[in-house]
């Protein structure tokens, strides 16, 4: 459960994914698998307005990514960086993919499936359980968030 000093940096990295979703309109969620060697190998961010997909959420977008690039569906030496507490179909991509380490941002305590809701990465009956480090940079993933939905309820007043 103990975060590394470069989590904020790979962090930083997710941010500015999630910021790349703001040009659709699309929810400012951000995620990038960062490889054994340090290095980015997968980048996502949330695209279910882009591409009217339900399941283009950044996680699994970010998940497909990495796969592509390593050429192989197992994760397990992989970490999950994602600026939003992953939902359940993402915590269950996260599962599936054999990912050993997430790091997210905001929590989200409406349908967070990482520990505020559910904990599928963590639920023993399943068999791969994944770690989580919790809360960085939470106040930036959670302000982008904010804003989003601050304007968002603007526009549907203006539009009432
Ligand atoms: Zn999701």
């Amino acid at each position: 459960m103990i975060g590394l000093p470069r989590d904020g940096r790979d962090m930083a990295e997710a941010l500015a994914e999630a910021r790349a979703a703001l040009t659709t309109g699309d929810v400012p969620v951000g995620a990038v698998v960062i490889g054994p060697d340090g290095g980015i190998v997968g980048r996502g961010h949330n695209q279910r307005e882009a591409t009217g997909d339900p399941t283009a959420h950044a996680e699994v977008l970010a998940l497909r990514d990495a796969s592509e690039r390593l050429g192989r569906w197992r994760l397990d030496d992989c970490t999950l960086v994602v600026t939003l507490e992953p939902c359940l179909m993402c915590a269950g991509a996260t599962v599936l993919a054999r990912i050993p380490r997430l790091v997210l941002g905001a929590w989200d305590p409406k349908a967070g499936a990482c520990g505020s809701q559910w904990d599928v990465v963590r639920d023993r009956r399943l068999n791969h359980r994944v770690e989580v480090i919790g809360g960085v940079r939470e106040e930036e993933c959670g302000e982008l968030l904010r804003a989003f939905f601050a304007e968002h309820r603007g526009v549907a007043e203006a539009e009432a």
